[in-house]
């Protein structure tokens, strides 16, 4: 047996081999141990090689998709290798011969179909990265819709357009992985990435293979794809055969999806903006969590699609605000629809598992009743008050199509109650199939028999008590308590099977017979059962190209209506969007925070941001805590929520199309990734420099925060000048270096803006409210004792600080302006402010020590009050 197990073993060395064997999947070797630690199962022994005990550990089949959930999820591939002949054929061949076994399918995070192991509301991508004659190109596969699309690619873009499309796995070449150029483009991916041989990403190969999977001699009708995505493509084609094992899944037509069109967001942007996800990583309270309303899974999925690739094309942008404002308008009819949508099942899936040759009868059942349902949803929109819905909800219903002859079918076919799976049988409905009838005829009436003989031998043996019964060893058998054996023991026909403490059991030839007619006439059912199931997947996957398109087109309208139902019930406004360069918000929200805000007193202030090319850069300063960093994230919210095509959280709304988003917070930590925080916020700092144009909106909140303050002022100043000279683009720059408002003076479209508080005995309130104007002073002391400082810190900062700013007097920053580079001037407060601050704690507490006098516990503790003194100032 473990030659057979090393063979499989040695063809998926990457992956844990579930090895079937009865009813469990056992792992031996090093995959017992890792499957055990991380499953938290028990590793037992079975054998031994070469001497010492083979490691092993199992899972029960049954109840395998769970387990299976948990390796996925933890990063690791399982190859599943199940029992390929019958265990009767294999002693056929001899006592010793092994059941033959293959490798069934190889279960991959990018390759899931199962709902148990999917996340029913979002997309699950597997992306390949491939490089030819120096370029390099992505593609990418959607299992679960068949979307698949590729783009050509820049080093410099990869990382961005990886977060736009947050795969579960990205299969590249082990050269390119391991490549220095793309170290930056896949930090974010590396846990992810699965490294394989050059020679699977060849692009003529990719070519060949992508042309025999869509049956087609050349790929002109496609589109024209560069050498690299076609080696992408290919990787993809050939990796979907490894994994599933020669089952070809549904595959839509291959497209090339155009950079143009969408926003470009990088990672660090979605992350900080947190997009579809929280910083911490959480579903919850984040932008999507807020604007999600959908109510299927596709809609759910399809809505995290368009909030990662915002459009900026103005006619698409308003093809989909249109049928917002439609839906949004026609009330009764989006309620209608959404009553309707609240029950649709998620057919994409259930398309993919039969196409894979996984599905079931409920996967059956599943697109029945959602195709069902497209003449009710068609009947609702009709309902609404305008005669003609907009065109695009138009072609939504078109795509929709007409189902009822499938929907007939399955509907005569499929019984009411479905078994989990077809080998269970019970799922085709009572008159479709005469056969089946007949045979399930036979098998009801031998029951019946069955049962009629337990009243005819209890008559005749005079045991009231007896019964005829069922069980897996023996079958059927006459059962009469121990004490009755005797009355039936010897008599004529009955021939004992067993005897057991309280019962005995019998057996008749009468019985026998009928046993063998029921079980075959029931094998007989069974067979007809599995070739109707066939039938109706064969007349499902004929039509899957059109049930596909109604899925689409239901899931646009689930979008539709829950951004019209967002709408309506949070007071947006539909924004307009143009070609311009403008931002024009009036009384723009934060939609995640006013969502978490009291209505009433204490609710969301709201604040309008005008940035047009006379005036493009605000800059933005006031208090920690006075809600600067809200106000510039709104705006750039908006920004996504407009273009994604839906209402927006503002009175009215215009916006000239941005075609980068970049958003950035000074010393934002990054420990996962190894870098110095003041390091990750320079380098995203340089991405923007280096990238943004005039149709780019910036948000930089405190740049320049994470180093000494002279040096973060200096950075923060030639950073502001940068965006203003160079980029020229729209930028919200938030800063507590109040020194910079000073710019205004220089800079033509900049203007200053601040947070307004109000001083009120002593105590500061804020306001949230933007006013044009500088803060004349940081609020820093305030703002720590709010916190809780001691008083007597905060007395001695005050004091600290009033030295520091006489020390300042006479070097207003204006003469700065005149005199760059700019702040070798200011080095000398610096040193002052050591002056102002006088002997430090450590010296204090140094003077009161003798270390002759003190015993050496005396002397550790000593020293461990200095350090913590050290540690503190
Ligand atoms: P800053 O960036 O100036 O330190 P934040 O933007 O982090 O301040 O805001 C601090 C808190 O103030 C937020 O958590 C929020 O609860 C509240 N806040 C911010 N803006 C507003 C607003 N416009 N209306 C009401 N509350 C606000």
């Amino acid at each position: 047996m473990f030659q057979q197990y090393f063979e499989v073993k040695r063809a998926h060395p990457d992956a844990l081999l579930f090895y079937r064997m009865g009813d469990f999947y056992e792992l031996f070797f090093e995959d017992a141990v890792a499957a055990a630690r991380a499953l938290d199962i028990t590793l037992t022994q079975r054998g031994q090689h070469q001497g010492d005990p083979i490691p092993m550990c199992g899972v029960p089949h049954h109840s395998s998709e769970g387990y299976l959930a948990r390796l996925i999820r933890q990063g690791f591939r399982v190859a599943v290798c199940e029992q390929t002949e019958d265990p009767a054929e294999a002693k056929k061949r001899g006592g010793k011969a092994v059941v033959r076994r293959e490798v069934i399918r190889v279960v991959t995070p990018g390759t899931l179909t199962e709902d148990t192991l999917l996340d029913a509301r979002r997309p699950n991508y597997l992306a390949a990265l491939a490089e030819a004659g120096g370029s390099f190109g992505l593609a990418w596969v959607d299992l679960s819709t068949g979307d698949f699309q590729t783009q050509p690619v820049d080093p410099r873009g990869l990382e961005a357009a990886l977060a736009r499309l947050a795969p579960s796995e990205l299969i590249l070449s082990e050269k390119l992985y391991g490549d220095p150029a793309l170290e930056a483009g896949l930090a974010e991916v590396r846990a992810i990435s699965h490294p394989m041989p050059g020679a699977r990403f060849d692009s003529e190969n990719g070519r060949r293979r992508l042309e025999t999977a869509y049956g087609v001699t050349a790929l002109d009708a496609f589109g024209a794809f560069s050498r690299p995505e076609l080696a992408a493509a290919g990787a993809i084609v050939d990796y979907l055969d490894l994994t599933q094992k020669g089952k070809r899944p549904r595959l839509a037509a291959i497209r090339r999806w155009s950079p143009g069109g969408v926003m470009e967001i990088d990672a660090a942007t979605r992350r900080n903006l947190e997009l579809t996800r929280t910083l911490s990583g959480e579903r919850r309270g984040s932008l999507l969590a807020t604007i999600d309303r959908t109510l299927t899974g596709a809609g759910a999925r399809l809505l995290v699609a368009r909030l990662s690739a915002p459009l900026t094309d103005p006619g698409e942008i308003d093809a989909r605000l249109d049928g917002v404002s439609f839906f949004l308008e026609a009330e009764r009819a989006r309620q209608d629809l959404r009553a309707i949508l609240s029950r649709i099942p998620d057919i994409d899936r259930a398309l993919s598992r039969l196409a894979l040759d996984r599905g079931g009868p409920r996967d059956l059942a599943a697109i029945r009743d959602a195709l069902a349902e497209t003449g009710p949803i068609r009947a609702a929109i009709a309902r609404a008050p305008l005669s003609t819905p907009p065109a695009a909800i138009a072609r939504d219903l078109d795509d929709l199509g007409e189902h009822s002859g499938l929907v007939d079918l399955l509907g005569r076919a499929l019984a009411a109650e479905l078994p989990l799976l077809a080998r269970d049988g019970g799922l085709v409905a009572p008159g479709y199939a005469p056969e089946l009838d007949r045979l399930r005829g036979l098998r009801d009436e031998s029951r019946r028999m069955i049962a009629a003989l337990q009243a005819k031998y209890a008559r005749e043996t005079g045991v009231a008590a007896l019964k005829v019964k069922h069980n897996n060893v023996l079958g059927y058998f006459i059962e009469v308590s121990a004490n009755n054996g005797d009355k039936v023991m010897g008599r004529d026909g009955f021939i004992h099977r067993q005897t057991m403490a309280n019962a005995v059991r019998f057996t008749t030839v009468e019985l026998g017979e009928l046993e063998k007619e029921l079980s075959s006439a029931a094998d007989k059912a069974l067979a007809v059962e599995l070739e109707v199931f066939a039938d109706l997947i064969g007349k499902v996957l004929e039509v899957a190209d059109t049930i596909a398109i109604a899925a689409a087109a239901l899931a646009r309208l689930d979008v539709s209506a829950a951004l019209a139902d967002l709408a309506a019930a949070r007071d947006w406004c539909r924004p307009v969007v143009d070609d311009g360069l403008g931002f024009e918000v009036t009384a723009g929200r934060h939609p995640v925070v006013e969502a978490s805000l009291p209505d009433g007193p204490g609710a969301f202030v709201a604040n309008g941001c005008t940035l047009v090319p006379e005036d493009r850069v605000w800059l933005v300063t006031g208090p920690n805590m006075a809600g600067k960093s809200t106000f510039l994230r709104q705006n750039a919210l908006i920004a996504v929520l407009a273009q994604i095509g839906s209402f927006v959280p503002a009175t009215s709304c215009r916006i000239g199309v941005v075609d980068r988003l970049f958003s950035r917070v000074g010393a934002a930590d990054d420990l996962a990734r190894g870098r110095s925080t003041f390091m990750v916020e320079m380098v995203e700092t340089a991405a923007i420099l280096n990238q943004a144009g005039e149709r780019a909106l910036v948000i930089l909140d405190e740049i320049g925060r994470g180093t000494a303050t002279f040096d973060g002022l200096s950075i923060a100043w030639a950073t502001v000048e940068h965006l203003h000279e160079s980029n020229r683009c729209r930028a919200l720059f938030a800063t507590h270096y109040h020194e910079l408002t000073v710019l205004a003076d220089r800079l033509s479209a900049l203007t200053c803006h601040t947070m307004a508080v109000k001083e009120w005995k002593d105590d500061i309130v804020f306001l949230h409210e933007v006013v044009a104007g500088a803060a004349d002073r940081s609020y820093g002391i305030h703002v720590a004792k709010l916190a809780g400082l001691p008083a007597a810190v905060i007395g001695r900062a005050e004091e600290v600080l009033d030295r520091l700013e006489k020390g300042e007097q006479g070097k207003a920053a204006t003469t700065l302006i005149d005199d760059l580079p700019l702040f070798s001037m200011l080095a000398k407060p610096k040193a002052s402010s050591a002056e102002a601050s006088g002997p430090s704690p450590v010296d204090e507490a140094l003077k009161g020590l003798n270390p002759d006098e003190m015993t050496p516990r005396e002397a550790l503790d000593a020293l461990y009050a200095l350090k913590a003194k050290a540690g503190s100032s």
